[in-house]
């Protein structure tokens, strides 16, 4: 075998195992170096103390992995457009090899890229890994890109359930030791420093309350607790009810592919083979329409990149927004005094997690309470969440604030109304704010904690239906 040196490039998909271009990379030859770069120009991966806990984590088990493969990733930190052209000349590389990516910044990133690649002539390939499909197989009837996910869910499952059901997933075959250089030897030294001083500077005192955990054999385990413990089978009675644990906690797993997204799907249809059972197979449904949201969103961002920079829908750029910042600063401390709101700005703050249903409840609360920009809203997320992923943020987001791709014309939640249906023994609330744990749950459910009760916790911040008549008023104006 001809044995080319390759540079595989890490970026959103950090593991060994069904990562399409690392496996084309081994197709090509056994020759490979890794590099991860800490892009200076994309602070998303790390501008959250959570989510620099898990990258540094992952990267420490990826380490580890391509030596005991044989091999090295190599870790660099500055601006890629630079430092990959230049690694790949040092370690006389014939091809650098990384999968797509879906973000505005990142595919004019790989397009200049690719362009000082050439000029070098270095030959790259680049393959889809991080989508389920990619997004030139999926089209409306029109032939055009989805911005409803209700049909784009039924075509994906269509097309996706024959494609990967037999898939392998399995390792990749063993690493040539390759005779290095003093200089690539360098590298590999630096790159020791480079991690060591990127795990000194982290400083997230959530990593236990965090449900997410870093690297790739943590994720294998929480796809496996999730599918083998058969909590599948009961996501559908589970999944809303924030006490409960009833969720996966892939999120942060999926977002910096410490896991393969065809592995999950592919585990939702063995589990489906199996049961039998008429309840679960629908709650195994309900997980793979989740799934399907986080495809749908990385799909539009694709298609539609203007949805990072503001609302989908047009008229929204002329909602008259109060914009109160000391309102805004009360809700992402968790202090409005509206216990459910709290609980949950309390969850993401103190562990860089936050369930889904009260995602949904706190963003509506921000958006059609306290009359705040959701883009304010979007931003604090991206600040905190260890999942913290632009495509998926940015569509619950506009999705919570009727901006979006959703054809429900104006959806608001009271927050009252979906305490007493989703935490309804208060037992969410009691945890996070302590503060409440011996009120009664009636007193909690219909917002009445008296003065004596209150222990400090502050009262409600605004009434909710006097200010969703403001807002339906202010809706009407656009
Ligand atoms: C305002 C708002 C902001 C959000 N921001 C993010 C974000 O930055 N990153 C992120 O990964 N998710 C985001 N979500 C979606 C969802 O809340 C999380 O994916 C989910 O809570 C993660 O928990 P889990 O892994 O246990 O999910 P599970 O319920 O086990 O779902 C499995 C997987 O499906 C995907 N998924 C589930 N629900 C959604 C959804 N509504 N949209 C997109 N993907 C979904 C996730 O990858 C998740 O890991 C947001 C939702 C809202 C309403």
């Amino acid at each position: 075998m001809n044995n080319p040196r390759i540079l595989f490039w890490y970026r959103k998909d950090l593991r060994i195992n069904d990562n399409n271009a690392l496996k084309k990379a081994f197709s090509l030859s056994n020759a490979i170096t890794a590099t991860y770069i800490l892009d200076q120009n994309y602070s998303y991966d790390f501008n959250a103390k959570s989510r620099a806990w898990f990258l540094g984590n992952s990267l420490e088990e990826l380490s580890k992995n391509w030596k005991n493969l044989g091999s090295r990733l190599i870790i660099d930190e500055g601006d890629p457009l630079i430092l990959i052209p230049k690694l790949a000349k040092l370690i006389d590389a014939k091809f650098v090899v990384w999968n797509k990516a879906i973000e505005p910044y990142e595919i004019n990133r790989d397009l200049e890229i690719k362009d000082n690649l050439k000029k070098s002539n270095i030959e790259f390939i680049e393959l889809w890994d991080h989508l389920l499909i990619e997004p030139s197989q999926i089209f409306t009837g029109d032939n055009k890109p989805y911005s409803v996910y209700g049909p784009f869910y039924k075509n994906l499952k269509s097309k996706i359930n024959f494609v990967n059901v037999k898939k392998n997933f399995n390792n990749i075959g063993d690493l040539k030791d390759l005779e290095i250089g003093i200089k690539e030897k360098k590298k590999i030294d630096t790159s020791r420093l480079i991690l060591d001083r990127f795990h000194k500077n982290i400083n997230f005192a959530g990593f236990e309350l965090c449900p997410c955990k870093p690297g790739e054999l943590a994720a294998e385990k929480l796809l496996d607790q999730f599918i083998c413990q058969d909590k599948i089978g009961s996501y559908e009675s589970s999944r809303d009810f924030p006490s409960q644990n009833g969720t996966s906690f892939l999120s942060a797993s999926l977002r910096f592919g410490t896991i393969s997204i065809r592995k999950v799907w592919d585990a939702t249809l063995f589990s489906d083979l199996i049961n039998i059972n008429k309840h679960n197979r629908i709650s195994i449904e309900t997980w793979q329409k989740e799934l399907a949201w986080r495809e749908f969103y990385q799909h539009c961002l694709f298609n539609f990149p203007e949805l990072e920079k503001g609302p989908y829908r047009k008229k929204w750029d002329l909602f008259p927004w109060q914009n109160n910042h000391e309102w805004f600063t009360r809700w992402s401390n968790g202090q409005t005094g509206i216990p459910i709101i709290d609980a949950a700005m309390r969850q993401l703050n103190s562990s860089g997690w936050m369930h889904n249903r009260c995602r949904m409840i706190v963003a509506s609360f921000l958006v059609k309470d306290l009359i705040c920009n959701w883009q304010m809203g979007e931003e604090k997320f991206m600040k905190v969440l260890v999942d913290g992923d632009l495509a998926a943020n940015n569509g619950g987001w506009q999705w919570s604030a009727s901006s979006g791709m959703d054809p429900k014309p104006l959806r608001i939640f009271n927050p009252y109304t979906q305490t007493k249906k989703f935490d309804p023994i208060c037992k969410y609330i009691k945890f996070w704010i302590p503060e409440l744990s011996k009120v009664s749950n009636a007193d909690i459910l219909n917002g009445e904690i008296s003065d004596l009760e209150k222990n400090n916790y502050s009262g409600a911040l605004v009434n909710h239906n006097i200010q969703q008549r403001l807002f339906k008023d202010l809706y009407a104006q656009i």
